[in-house]
């Protein structure tokens, strides 16, 4: 097995229509990039293996889809107003503009240092750069101006006059929903702390650092559940979802070697403590998620900002107080994009061809089955079995090529299951049924069909 590299990903992602790059036709935009149509079932499946865990079955939790424009005063109230910025700095000889602590972590990754870039202040990281001679990647000299804070919302305005007044922000974060409507939902909801809110909704960064690929990008999805729970229960349920993360990881299909939790050092301006889970992508460790314990800080501050109680009333001690949150979010793109790259494999056939397979879940593969007549004269039977497979699953269809070439193709793009369809299918009704993984073949009757493939393709 060769190992998988980004270039590799992205030239398959392009080319079997999982991702492409965004508004390509006129140069792309950086750090934007649009799903085609293997990507979107795909990306789909993800978000739909998160919500069956996080909510579907989960005794207390409820989602809500809450509007990306909110009023103004919600980012005030966060904080991101005042402090969701990034350290950035601008090389005077080449004009390009860079974030401080990301030239920071190149440097000390290549030279194998035992620094950590989190803990630095913003002084102290400009003395490292300016010691260090750390060079700007693109020109390569060390003349950059000292480090500016630069907030990562996008502002755009309402309405037809382009003032201060009318300033709306694209949400940076999707949690904000969640916790405005925390009495919304727990009244409608009839629920008692603790209890859950999800959403899997976009959220928007002016991000200048490049992305590799999916990693970083201007707007992505994210998954966010925040465990609404009584000061002195919250670092239990921290450790609790740091462990729920981990498991529902595992189950589909990442083995322990390729993640890692890393706790936070510098800890944001809300959180009592808080931790991420990385994965070993092909460019490094990266993380696909962030567990926080978020206090009570957000409800406090939107009580404050909205002059609104967010406080809950204990319907048995008759205790009113405002509940401490633990926060799970994480990127939807990011999980899909660690997900395509664990699934990745080159295998040598015994013939000494190569087959490019993705070894996903079954649940979070784009097509479940893919229906192969192996001559002309059988399309019309693979056609009604399609129809009757596709009311059931993501199905595909594929009639060119020889069968080795389709096999391929749907191994590419990870369909666990590829149908035959034969002559002797018109006799007995029976079919070939291949697994992409052992590339075993068992014949089955048609009518078995659904039955087999419902119950492999399951996440639970
Ligand atoms: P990073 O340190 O990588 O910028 P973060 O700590 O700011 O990420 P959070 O604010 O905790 O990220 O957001 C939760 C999750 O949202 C992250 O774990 C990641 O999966 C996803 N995410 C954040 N920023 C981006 C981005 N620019 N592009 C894609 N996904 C992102």
């Amino acid at each position: 097995m060769s190992e998988v590299t980004m270039d590799k990903l992205v030239n398959l992602c392009k080319n079997r229509g999982f991702i492409y790059p965004g508004s390509e036709i006129y140069g792309g935009l950086a750090n934007t990039w649009d799903y085609g149509p293997i990507g979107v079932e795909f990306k789909n499946n993800v978000k739909r293996a998160w919500w069956k865990r996080f909510v579907q079955e989960s005794d207390n939790s409820f989602g809500v889809d809450a509007a990306i424009l909110m009023n103004p005063r919600v980012w005030e109230a966060s904080g991101h107003v005042s402090s969701f910025s990034d350290p950035k700095m601008d090389c005077k000889e080449c004009k390009t503009r860079h974030r401080a602590d990301n030239l920071i972590e190149d440097y000390v990754k290549k030279h194998k240092l035992d620094v950590d870039v989190d803990a630095m202040s913003q002084d102290e990281m400009y003395k490292f750069i300016c010691d260090n001679q750390i060079k700007c990647p693109v020109c390569g000299k060390c003349n950059f101006t000292e480090i500016r804070n630069f907030n990562l919302m996008f502002k755009t305005n309402r309405g037809v006059v382009e003032d201060a007044e009318n300033i709306v922000y694209l949400r940076p974060e999707t949690a904000q929903g969640e916790f405005v409507n925390f009495l919304n939902v727990q009244r409608t909801a009839r629920a008692k702390v603790p209890f859950g809110i999800a959403q899997i909704g976009k959220a928007f960064r002016n991000e200048i650092t490049p992305g590799n690929f999916t990693f970083r990008t201007i707007e992505f999805e994210q998954m966010e559940h925040q465990w609404f729970c009584k000061d002195g229960t919250d670092m239990a349920y921290y450790e609790e979802y740091k462990n729920k993360a981990m498991q529902f990881y595992n189950d589909l299909g990442f083995s322990k070697d390729v993640l890692r939790f890393k706790d936070h050092e510098k800890l944001a301006h809300y959180a009592k403590c808080a931790c991420d889970v990385e994965y070993l992508f092909p460019f490094g460790w990266g993380e696909i998620n962030g567990v926080h314990n978020r206090t009570n800080y957000d409800l406090s501050r939107h009580q404050e900002y909205s002059g609104k109680s967010m406080m809950y009333l204990d319907p048995v001690t008759n205790e009113k107080y405002i509940p401490y949150v633990i926060e799970y979010s994480v990127g939807a793109d990011r999980l899909a994009l660690a997900l395509l790259a664990n699934a990745y494999h080159e295998e040598t056939l015994d013939n000494g061809e190569t087959r490019v397979v993705l070894k996903f879940h079954p649940f979070i593969a784009p097509y479940k089955v893919a229906v192969l007549p192996l001559q002309k004269q059988l399309n019309e039977k693979a056609k009604q079995l399609y129809k009757m497979l596709n009311k059931h699953f993501m199905c595909s269809y594929d009639e060119a090529g020889s069968i080795g070439k389709r096999y391929r193709r749907q191994d590419e793009i990870g369909t666990p299951f590829c149908v035959t369809v034969d002559f002797e299918s018109l006799d007995d009704n029976t079919v070939t049924i291949r697994d992409r993984d052992t590339m075993e073949q068992i014949r089955l009757n048609i009518d078995e069909l659904v039955d087999y493939i419902s119950k492999r393709v399951q996440f639970n």
